[in-house]
């Protein structure tokens, strides 16, 4: 029996990636992965097989993704999902199954886990060290600024001084 999209109330297509068996949906582009098959497809594609993934399922034309987070219904067990983040403290929230530990990933979403991945991948302390010097090079040119304007009253002072 095919599983149940969640989302658009249809049966749900199986597609073998990376040789994991995904269920994924023709109208929403969402994918339901079974327990650990994200972990074993990122192992075995690295981070591109995200990419991929996301071209080889898309919606079909005209669909319209929810503007609210849905409340939904594990297309393997039936109970209701939990909303999580993805990798714990990333901005992507994704749904889990508590019964099954299937993860349901929306259309559009494995890219951004992709570039979570990536982040994480290129080190956050170096991303943390350029905000560093961010900062830094912001409080110089705020004390360029300073002393700039300063020397424009000073030297308008001087013009008034003139006049
Ligand atoms: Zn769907
Ligand atoms: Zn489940």
């Amino acid at each position: 029996m095919p599983r149940i999209c969640p989302d658009c109330n249809a049966a749900m297509n199986q597609k073998s990636f990376f040789g994991e068996l995904l269920d994924t949906c023709a109208h929403c582009a969402g994918i339901f992965f079974d327990e650990g098959e994200i972990c074993r497809i990122k192992e075995k594609g690295g981070v591109r097989a995200f990419d991929e993934l996301d071209t080889m399922v898309q919606p079909e034309a005209g669909y319209v993704p929810p503007t609210e987070h849905p409340i939904r219904q594990c297309p393997a067990c039936k109970v209701t999902m939990r909303r999580f983040r993805y990798m714990y403290t990333s901005p992507v929230f994704l749904d889990c199954c508590d019964g099954c530990g299937g993860v349901w990933v929306e259309n559009g979403e494995l890219l951004q886990m992709r570039e979570c991945l990536q982040a994480a991948k290129d080190g956050q302390p170096q991303s943390a060290a350029s905000e560093q010097i961010a900062a830094k090079v912001e409080a110089l040119n705020a004390l360029e600024r300073a002393r700039a304007n300063r020397a424009r009253i000073a030297a308008s002072m001087i013009a008034h001084h003139r006049e």
